[in-house]
């Protein structure tokens, strides 16, 4: 049967929006995007004065194909690596750096999350790209290879016996450039012919343009949206895209998802400093995850800190995930799902700007292990940036039922690992979009609206739990 060519106003151009809007783009469908920051002016400048909240918004971020047990995104992963290497072919500066990424152990033995990504690696032929440091064999293989200098030994503080940390340098990961990435996409779609209308008015989503349904008359069907210049734009499905702001345009995603913040802090090296500036470059350091403290006994993980090689403008960037900091508010009357008369949404920019003492301290405890020339040195910047974690990490990308005729579709949930999705990420949204239950993608069961599902993930704790950093109980 011939598709249907439909008109899609997608709210964000984050890379959720801008990869959904390539692909529907491509399948015939009329894309417009509605932005409310102005990215064709500043760029995705992460430091723009703007005052731009988004995670896509940043310098860079990891690239992996270890999924531990997950072997549909360690797939995902590795269809969009291929597809990485493509964009950068002809780019003066590549989008994906091929840096490798070593994965460093909370102890000097491999932890039980590494070994079954070894072993699902092995299981998909690559093991042979993985290179364990206790492992003679792999340490033989890395120096053929050519990437021995990035098995660093770290050593294990107070340890008994100068004991050093185990780790896996993984040759397959690096980082993406994510904001770079995001502007080369906004052109390449406006290029093609996909419409934008940025800015703090004419691109802010307002509300939805409801009528009642012919066909189910229950709900009511969704034509369009209003922006908040007031003007009314008709479509025929309406996609949200708009990362952790995403509940507050469609509350019924409030079961689904949760906002908390990830800690940021960059270094800035001086080019004239030749030893930092090389020891640090993509050529000479790898990404380094490190996990402080094993997962605990249900799978938390609460102890992980990152660091990225530096940019070309010698930025060295850390990251805290060890704990995602929650941010509970009284929410709004009517909405489907909330937790004490709350929910967790992103915090005004102006409270972005600092991060908590409990971050900054894991933040510090890694900077004299892992960067001791840094150990005591300012950070250059600090800032919280949002994560949308959804009730079991995977992404929700399909259409709500709470509106008749598919007339609203969701496209979010990255839960901190969707960036290095985005080449293939809206192929899979655009056949789940066209196809629904008939998509081919092997994410459809995985992306599917699932508010039977219980919510794990972190997202079961609630006001007082000890992330919130919201008006409920504070954490330090
Ligand atoms: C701290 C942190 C670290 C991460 N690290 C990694 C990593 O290492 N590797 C990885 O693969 N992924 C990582 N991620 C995840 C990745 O960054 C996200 O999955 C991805 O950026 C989400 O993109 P998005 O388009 O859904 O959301 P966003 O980037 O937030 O974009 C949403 C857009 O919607 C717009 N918007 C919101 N409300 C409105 C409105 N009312 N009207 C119009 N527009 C609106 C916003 O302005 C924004 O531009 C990380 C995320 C965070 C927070």
């Amino acid at each position: 049967m011939a598709q249907q060519h439909k008109r899609v106003a997608i709210v964000g151009a984050g890379i959720f929006g801008l990869s959904l809007a390539i692909a529907l783009h491509k399948k015939g469908h009329a894309v417009t995007v509605y932005e409310r920051n102005q990215y064709h002016q500043n760029q995705y400048d992460p430091e723009d004065k703007e005052q731009v909240q988004a995670a896509s918004v940043d310098l860079n971020k990891i690239f992996r194909a270890s999924y531990g047990k997950k072997l549909h995104y360690q797939r995902l992963a590795m269809e969009s690596r291929d597809a990485w290497i493509k964009i950068n072919q002809g780019l003066d500066e590549p989008l994906f750096v091929e840096s490798g990424m070593l994965r460093v152990q909370p102890t000097d033995e491999l932890g039980a999350l590494e070994k079954e990504t070894l072993a699902n690696m092995e299981r998909d032929g690559f093991r042979d790209t993985q290179f364990v440091k206790s492992d003679v064999e792999d340490q033989r293989r890395a120096a053929v290879q050519g990437w021995q200098k990035k098995l660093l030994e770290f050593e294990i503080p107070e340890s008994e016996e100068h004991k050093t940390f185990d780790a896996v340098l993984d040759s397959l990961g690096g980082l993406t450039r994510c904001s770079a990435a995001c502007y080369h996409y906004y052109r390449m779609a406006a290029a093609a012919g996909v419409k934008f209308i940025f800015g703090p008015e004419e691109g802010n989503f307002d509300s939805f343009i409801e009528q009642d349904s012919t066909v189910d008359a229950t709900k009511t069907k969704v034509v369009g949206l209003r922006t908040k210049d007031g003007k009314a734009h008709a479509a025929d499905v309406v996609a949200v895209a708009a990362g952790s702001f995403s509940t507050q345009l469609l509350p019924c995603l409030s079961y689904h998802l949760e906002s908390a913040a990830g800690s940021l802090v960059t270094f800035k090296i001086d080019p004239a400093n030749k030893a930092l500036w090389d020891k640090y470059s993509p050529e000479n350091f790898p990404v380094i995850t490190w996990k402080s403290a094993p997962r605990t006994s249900n799978g938390k993980d609460t102890g992980s800190i990152y660091v990225f090689p530096r940019t070309s403008d010698g930025v060295i960037k850390i990251g805290y995930r060890g704990v995602k900091f929650t941010n509970f508010q009284k929410a709004p009357d009517g909405v489907p799902f909330c937790q004490d008369g709350q929910w967790s949404i992103p915090l005004p920019y102006e409270d972005c700007r600092a991060v908590p003492q409990r971050a900054e301290e894991a933040i510090r405890t890694f900077v004299s292990i892992f960067l001791p020339e840094f150990d005591g040195v300012d950070f250059d910047t600090t800032k919280l940036c949002w994560y949308t974690d959804s009730l079991d990490n995977s992404f929700v990308i399909d259409y709500v039922p709470t509106f008749a005729e598919h007339s609203v579709f969701v496209c979010t949930g990255g839960s901190g690992h969707g960036a290095k999705f985005m080449p293939v990420l809206g192929e899979h949204a655009a056949d789940i979009f066209d196809n629904n239950d008939n998509a081919e993608s092997h994410m459809r069961a995985h992306w599917r609206w699932r508010d039977t599902v219980p919510r794990r993930n972190g997202l079961e704790e609630g006001p007082d739990g000890p992330r919130n950093i919201g008006g409920g109980r504070a954490a330090t």
